[in-house]
């Protein structure tokens, strides 16, 4: 019985040759009762999932922590993917913040001659993309009936403001349990989700370069998101095991090599600290 975290995508909105954009792949289980929960759908994230052995028809559910473009680029690509590579209606289950329901209207409404396309030309696609949203904001996370059950999701509310409301979620599995963060300040919200946890993946962006950059539009990012100094010390004050870094700004090894980002964290943050590349797998175990 496993819990594992799969980093899908390490960057950020700035374009990097290597890195997807943010999402992080949350597995549980093995074999065909495993399930796979996606936590954000930043560019490129399909072809990362497919390196990682699967597809979107794969997907449990997609959960998004908060609706900046970089988070959420490639929904309208998990949406159609999803939709034309399953043969039997499928539908795709989005859990989000509120206002989640309306960007979703908004890509559907976009893909309208794409959907007229190929119902025109398929004569097996007889419906539409089928998209579930559940629109969230703390506690529980229930998904529709027949889906997921093995492991349990919560949320609760982040500080990224003014990007309101924004999340973290939190999926147990047998005894283990790892709670992904999207951009955030240190906040109550994420210090409770992470109460008894094991793991945390969290955003992060290095404050001590930004502040340098002779840049007002660089400059403003620090006010919303958390150093790994910050992450660390939520990681540390929870008493979690293992801490995972995501979403370098700047990108690694521009923005330093992953050592000094891994030295940052760990001045605050005495276990386990995790970053790199896309596709890192990490393995979630309980104390
Ligand atoms: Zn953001
Ligand atoms: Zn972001």
């Amino acid at each position: 019985m496993t819990l594992s975290i799969t980093l899908l995508g390490t960057g950020s909105p700035i374009p990097s040759p290597d890195r997807a954009g943010p999402a992080t792949l949350i597995s549980a289980g093995q074999g065909e009762s495993a399930e796979h929960y996606m936590v954000d759908a930043g560019r490129g994230v399909l072809m990362r999932l497919a390196a990682a052995g699967l597809g979107a028809s794969d997907l449990t559910a997609l959960l998004i922590t908060h609706l900046h473009s970089d988070h959420i680029t490639d929904l309208n690509d998990v949406i159609t993917t999803r939709w034309i590579m399953t043969f039997v209606k499928t539908p795709l289950t989005v859990v989000g913040p509120i206002g989640t329901q309306s960007v979703v209207n908004h890509l559907l409404a976009s893909l309208e001659p794409d959907i007229r396309y190929r119902t025109a030309h398929h004569q097996d696609l007889d419906h539409r993309p089928a998209v579930t949203v559940i629109e969230v904001n703390e506690g529980v996370v229930e998904l529709p009936n027949g889906q997921g059950g093995v492991v349990s999701i919560a949320c609760g509310q982040t500080d990224h403001k003014p990007v309101e409301p924004s999340l973290a979620y939190r999926f147990d599995f047998d005894r283990a349990s790892v709670v992904v963060a999207g951009d955030t300040l240190p906040c109550s919200g994420l210090d409770e989700l992470c109460t008894g946890a094991d793991a945390l993946v969290h955003t992060v962006i290095r404050k001590d370069i930004i502040a340098n950059l002779p840049m007002q539009r660089m400059q403003d990012t620090l006010n919303y998101h958390s150093s790994p100094e910050e992450a660390a010390q939520t990681a540390a004050k929870a008493n979690l095991s293992t801490l995972v870094l995501t979403h370098y700004v700047p990108p690694i090894p521009m923005g330093g090599t992953e050592d000094e980002w891994r030295a940052l964290a760990a001045k605050h943050f005495g276990g386990t600290i995790e970053l790199g590349d896309d596709l890192l797998k990490v393995y979630v175990t309980s104390l």
